[in-house]
């Protein structure tokens, strides 16, 4: 059993002058992170985690985040890496949550957080200048300490980490030490190695991020954060660091193909990019493929684990539309209202079971039984609340989520559908649908449209375009033309934002 902290002991012993971990103009070796990471460890045991314990990360990425997050490990603690775009409430009401005993924050998160602060029980240590608590510097282990050694044990939590929210307030989802490796590093079969550099944009609390940047480090690559995502700010850190491999959202592979000398950019070094988190356009897909040297990868999963699917997209040119056949090791259904298994080609919710399983909600055993499913061999399944169906080949094509659906006349009309016929269109950039209440149907489809160039079309060209390719029960009502579609910090649409919008607006 091999434990993230464990593989990258082995990799501060084979290689300690080798840059970990690079961000802006500063860098840290695997020596001086390892360094760093002992003597912030032997400060939270000198305050007495333990164990069990929880120890509350919010910040921007920087070489101290990931300094904390791996001293938190060593303790026996679990990481609860938060979203700074979570309100200040919701960020209180995590850290209640999660029992956190610290919480380490930097300056504009300590803004952010000072309404709450007060009523917080966690201990503050500041990562910045400006921020509230201890300063890390002085707070920490003098130099040479090292923690006390704590035996970690496969079912031990490793971190709990709060979902993206999209479907209401966010879930606690405690992933243990099993969990976290080695079934759900992305990099398996291709492998990150000590030649590996990793240039990680998304931000570190998600999971999306973590199952990227961990498998860096404990391969011996290089991993360049980027705290802030620029499109044109990327593909300069890419060339400049050759970068092999990246993690993106299917919104950041838009923006960064846009940039207009997108071409001019040396981009040979890159071995394998990666996406999850949203619906990846077959176009935008195809674009990738066509434009940007190196594999395509992507992942469809959620943070609660159970069965992820995997589509390598430059082995697959055919099957764009799709998110992919299940991993290895996961067991991936299909069920219909009624609770049974559905076959192959018919629309239903997807369940999965892995290695990679979340123990359970953080405090929440009645949300937990929920998300479950039980197959009739009496094995525990994870609902996804996402809808799909599988092909003959058994790869997977999404049709949204289930809270989603919209339901006209009767008939179940999935956005997703909807979605790829518009981006079909050479006008369309981007495209969401949407159910909006209607007298007669119950609910209808409206279309929100982003142009791939100022005036490329109008809404009444794409609107008659869209229904003329489209099933006489999924006409879009209404479509609008928008600069941008809202979006979380992890590039998924914020549908609910969009019906407000609509419905505002009359
Ligand atoms: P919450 O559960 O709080 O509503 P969330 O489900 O968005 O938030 P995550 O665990 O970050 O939180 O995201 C998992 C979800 O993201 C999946 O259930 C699915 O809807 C979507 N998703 C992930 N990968 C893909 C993909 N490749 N294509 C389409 N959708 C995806
Ligand atoms: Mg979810």
């Amino acid at each position: 059993f091999g434990t993230f902290t464990g593989l990258f002991a082995l990799q501060v012993a084979a290689d300690p002058e080798k840059t970990a971990v690079l961000c802006g103009d500063a860098g840290i070796s695997y020596r001086e992170l390892d360094a760093r990471a002992d003597r912030i460890a032997a400060a939270l045991q000198r305050d007495g985690v333990k164990p069990g314990g929880a120890v509350a990360i919010c910040a921007s990425a920087s070489i101290d985040y990931v300094a904390v997050f791996i001293a938190t490990l060593r303790t026996g603690a679990a990481v609860a890496p938060l979203s700074p775009s979570a309100t200040a409430e919701q960020l209180a009401g995590m850290i209640a949550d999660c029992g956190a005993s610290h919480i380490f924050t930097d300056a504009a998160v300590s803004a952010h957080l000072a309404p709450v602060a007060a009523g917080v029980g966690a201990d503050f240590i500041a990562l910045t200048e400006g921020a509230r608590g201890a300063p890390l510097e002085g707070w920490m282990a003098p130099e040479g300490a090292r923690p006390e050694p704590v035996g970690i044990t496969p079912d031990m939590a490793f971190n709990i980490i709060y979902s993206s929210g999209t479907t209401g307030t966010p879930k606690g989802i405690v992933q243990s030490h099993r969990m976290r490796w080695p079934h759900n590093q992305l990099t398996d079969p291709p492998g990150f190695g000590p030649d590996a550099v990793g240039l990680v944009s998304t931000p570190l609390y998600s999971n999306t991020t973590l199952v990227a940047f961990l498998p860096a480090l404990a391969g011996g690559g290089t991993v360049v954060l980027m705290p802030k995502f620029d499109a044109r700010g990327f593909l300069e850190l890419a060339q400049q660091h050759r970068a092999t491999h990246a993690m993106l959202v299917p919104v950041q592979y838009q923006r960064i193909l846009a940039v207009e000398d997108f071409d001019a950019f040396d981009l040979s070094a890159f071995r394998l990019k990666y996406c999850t988190s949203a619906p990846f356009s077959a176009e935008l897909k195809a674009e990738v493929l066509r434009r940007w040297p190196g594999g395509l990868i992507e992942f469809y999963g959620m943070t609660e684990g159970g069965g992820s699917c995997v589509l390598v997209a430059h082995e697959h040119p055919d099957k764009l539309h799709t998110v992919g056949k299940a991993m290895p090791g996961h067991d991936i259904r299909v069920i219909g209202p009624d609770g049974r298994e559905l076959p192959p080609g018919e629309v239903g919710e997807v369940v999965g079971r892995s290695g990679s399983m979340m123990t359970g909600y953080h405090g929440r055993p009645d949300k937990t039984r929920e998300a479950e499913w039980i197959s009739p061999q009496g094995e525990r399944f994870i609902r996804t609340g996402d809808l799909a169906k599988m092909d003959a080949d058994g790869f997977f094509t999404i049709a949204g989520r289930a809270k989603d659906m919209i339901i006209s006349g009767g008939m179940n009309i999935y956005p997703a559908d909807l979605e790829a016929v518009l981006m079909e269109h050479a006008a369309v950039a981007d495209a969401s649908v949407v159910g909006v209440p209607s007298k007669d149907w119950g609910e209808t489809p409206v279309a929100f449209v982003c142009l791939s160039a100022p005036d490329a079309a109008s809404a009444d060209e794409l609107l008659a375009w869209a229904n003329a390719k489209l099933g006489k029960m999924q006409r879009l009502a209404d479509l609008r033309i928008i600069d941008e579609l809202p979006r979380s910090a992890i590039g998924k649409v914020l549908k609910r934002e969009l019906q407000a919008g609509y419905a505002a607006a009359g």
